[in-house]
């Protein structure tokens, strides 16, 4: 049978097999490089592994009404990196965020919109496991209407076209099924002069090529497609950001590559 087209090339001219890994097979474009899931996981199977399975699911439902930011283990270093982010995508921005509209896709437990909420911009979140975000919502009870727990694609379609200043989307687009029309999507609402920031495992590094198959970004039921720095930029051409900058992440050495796009 032959393989799903490239997201990137729109072809499998160049497609190979890859890695198999919990009962899903990785192929690879050989063309451009890009590493994805040929035929994905059942949509339970997926959404079990974000869940993280029962047990820690029902103590954040059990424990979640009082919990606060500063009650999340490791509070202080998520807190350090989050603020290490956001002063990078202010960079981005490059002018006062202050008032500016603000959306974190995949937001987590919400660190990085506590930073921007501390530096007075308007946030919006997308997290799908929906008990993560309650402490956030405890702790910062005006920001809560604008955190939404549906997918993106759902998500983008409340907000109008040039609505957003800012988007970032960390260790996110990996995880997208159809991620060139979920960037089409973040296009379409952010502004002219707006930014849009990602991070994601790369490909491209040399742990990622020697480890092969036991490379730590290939999780076939939550990565289903893992770009590199030197396919990144024709693909996000491809979804509309005519200013592609790809660069080192934040935390250095980590196996993933940042980029800032701009319309
Ligand atoms: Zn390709």
């Amino acid at each position: 049978m032959a393989f799903r087209n490239c997201i990137i090339c729109k072809n499998n001219d160049n497609v190979e097999s890859y890695c198999e890994q919990d009962g899903q097979l990785y192929v690879k474009c050989n063309s451009c490089g890009l590493i994805y899931v040929d035929d994905f996981a059942s949509q339970s199977n997926m959404n079990k592994a974000y869940t993280g399975g029962g047990l820690k699911s029902f103590r954040r439902k059990l424990f979640g009404p009082i919990r606060r930011m500063r009650h999340i283990s490791r509070a202080k270093h998520f807190t350090q990196r989050a603020e290490d982010i956001f002063k990078f995508v202010k960079n981005a921005y490059a002018r006062p965020a202050e008032d500016k509209n603000y959306i974190d896709i995949g937001c987590n437990k919400g660190f990085l919109l506590e930073q921007a909420v501390k530096n007075e911009v308007n946030v919006y979140g997308v997290e799908l496991v929906q008990e993560l975000m309650t402490p956030f919502k405890n702790t910062y009870p005006k920001s809560k209407n604008g955190i939404f727990h549906e997918r993106f694609s759902n998500v983008a379609s409340k907000f109008d076209d040039e609505f957003f200043d800012i988007v970032t989307a960390m260790d996110v687009i990996e995880h997208f099924e159809d991620p060139l029309s979920d960037l089409k999507h973040i296009c379409r609402i952010l502004k002219s002069d707006g930014v849009f920031v990602i991070q994601t495992p790369d490909v491209d590094t040399k742990e990622a090529i020697e480890q092969k198959c036991a490379w730590g970004g290939l999780k076939p039921l939550e990565h289903l497609h893992l770009f590199g720095k030197s396919n990144f930029e024709k693909f996000a051409n491809d979804a509309g950001f005519s200013d592609v900058i790809v660069c080192d992440p934040v935390e250095y050495g980590d196996g993933n590559f940042m980029a800032i796009l701009k319309k």
